[in-house]
């Protein structure tokens, strides 16, 4: 592992004053600061974030109530010709709105590049999808009569997002909610301001009507009780931890407002005998570090089936371990920082944990360096299931890995725990691959693959995971409620 700051210092973009965006103007928090943007590389700040006062947030409620009407009642062509010329600038501004990314979250630049380019193909695709809301004529009972459905904006949306994809995970709400005609005040992450004011400024930048898109800045859970409860808000949807969404779905329920919970996870991912064992560690090691594995799919509770186990927990530690660990914006960094020092405590905690337990370090284990939020590569082997590392999401480059005898006992594993985002089987066998995609309690199951949330396929938990969608033609009906018209 190359440690920081053995890093070559790089020339930093300079990182923008965070402003909210409210009724199609910039402005600083009436509260003035929520809290400071810092370099996880470094530890240093970037700027400070705003703190909205309670007329900052009635303001954005009432731009987005306002602009509803005259919205919702754009042809789905002109909204999504505003979807895709702003999809044209992301593109065209993504080298700049990477390296922002980086500085703010810690990723690399490969990684920040990949998520601004799907965040513009989000809004490609919506803008597509838009159009294609379609209704449906049910068989009248009554000769001459109609029986129509017709999808309709649910209207203002309250919108939360994460630090962790700090532009493709706004883009998943703005550019569906947006696309089927809603409008919306959200509230990105504090942490990582920048990269949501880049998909506002494209949006206004390409003729977005003033109010339809507000963005706000605070104390989350004062931003999303006042948000929430108001009577402007139609829809409400977050991506976040499992303790936060049912907060936030107990205030959406005090006033009935439907809501959308992307939550966490503790995906297992199940390494049978028959894997190609080349294959199944290559794409272990790119989906486990991905992102730092800050991921809400990510994969973290590994068994492997016994005939192959030392074999792949050799290669694999093997490959974790030659890992270069670095400052995003390094040209050689293959992972880059965690996103905040609460991950850094939450990774050590969890490996003394693993360990008091009677797991067995097998490679890392440790913060690296004292300077930014660098963690180890981390394998644990042994971890029993009884211990709150495998019960208890990771969100971090940690790897708890088992061993299991047969199908019955991959099935209990991978549904032993309350969550249910996504699960992961390797295999060559397309009977087991049957058998576990039918198994498998999960939103969403790779086969040899991690890939489990495409712009195109719906993504969403069970159980303590969440509910609703993202992603596919659900993602926009996530923001419509379907209108019954019977004409005599
Ligand atoms: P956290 O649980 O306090 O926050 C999670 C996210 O929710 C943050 O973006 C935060 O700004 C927001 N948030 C917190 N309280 C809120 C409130 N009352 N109203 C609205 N938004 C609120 O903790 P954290 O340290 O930021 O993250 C810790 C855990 O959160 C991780 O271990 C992971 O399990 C989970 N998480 C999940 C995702 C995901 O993609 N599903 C993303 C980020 C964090």
């Amino acid at each position: 592992l190359r440690e920081y700051p053995d890093a070559k210092p790089m020339t930093e973009p300079t990182y923008p004053r965070p402003l909210q965006f409210i009724a199609g103007e910039w402005r600083p928090g009436g509260a003035g600061s929520a809290a400071q943007v810092r370099n996880p590389a470094t530890g240093a700040v970037l700027a400070e974030v705003p703190k909205a006062d309670k007329r900052d947030l009635d303001d954005a409620l009432a731009a987005a109530q306002g602009s509803f009407d005259a919205w919702r009642k754009t042809s789905a062509v002109e909204r999504g010709a505003i979807l895709k010329r702003a999809a044209a600038l992301l593109r065209e501004r993504t080298p700049h709105i990477a390296r922002l990314m980086t500085l703010e979250q810690g990723k690399t630049l490969p990684e920040s590049t990949l998520e601004v380019t799907l965040s513009a193909e989000t809004f490609d695709w919506y803008a597509a999808e838009g159009l294609r809301a379609y209704g449906r004529i049910i068989p009248s009972r009554v000769h001459g009569a109609r029986q129509m459905v017709l999808p309709q904006p649910l209207g203002p949306v309250a919108a939360f997002a994460p630090w962790n994809f700090p532009a493709l995970l706004p883009a998943r709400k703005i550019a569906p909610a947006l696309a089927a005609g809603c409008t919306m005040v959200m509230k990105p992450s504090e942490e990582t301001p920048a990269s949501a004011i880049a998909l506002a400024t494209a949006l206004k930048d390409a003729g977005l009507p003033s109010g339809v898109l507000n963005l706000v800045f605070g104390v989350p859970s004062e931003v999303s009780a006042h948000l929430i409860r108001s009577d402007v808000i139609r829809k409400v949807t977050f991506t976040g931890s499992t303790a936060v969404g049912k907060v936030l779905a107990s205030l959406a329920a005090e006033n009935v407002k439907p809501c959308t919970l992307e939550l966490g996870g503790h995906a297992p991912v199940l390494i049978f005998d028959d894997a190609d064992i080349d294959r199944a560690v290559a794409t272990c090691v790119q989906g486990k570090t991905r992102n730092a594995g800050q991921v809400c799919t990510s994969p973290t509770r590994f068994f492997v089936q016994d005939g192959i186990y030392e074999d792949f927990v050799a290669r694999f530690s093997k490959a974790l371990s030659g890992l270069v660990v670095g400052e995003g914006l390094a040209s050689d960094s293959q992972m880059g920082a965690l996103a905040n020092g609460r991950r850094v405590q939450a990774m050590e905690s969890l490996v003394e944990e693993a360990v008091a337990a009677g797991g067995k370090v097998v490679t890392g284990g440790r913060k690296i360096g004292d300077t930014g939020y660098f963690f180890q590569p981390t394998m644990l082997e042994g971890t029993p299931a009884t211990a709150r590392p495998m019960q208890v999401e990771p969100f971090g480059p940690v790897v708890l890995i088992n061993r299991f005898a047969d199908t019955a006992q991959a099935i209990r594993e991978g549904n032993r725990l309350p969550y249910g985002l996504a699960a992961y089987v390797f295999t060559t066998a397309s009977a087991t691959a049957v058998t576990m995609s039918e198994e498998l309690q999960a939103g969403g199951i790779g086969i040899n693959s991690f890939a489990v949330s495409h712009i195109e396929a719906p993504f969403g938990g069970l159980k303590d995971s969440g509910y609703g969608h993202e992603g596919g033609p659900e993602g926009l009906m996530a923001y419509m409620h379907q209108k019954y018209v019977h004409h005599a």
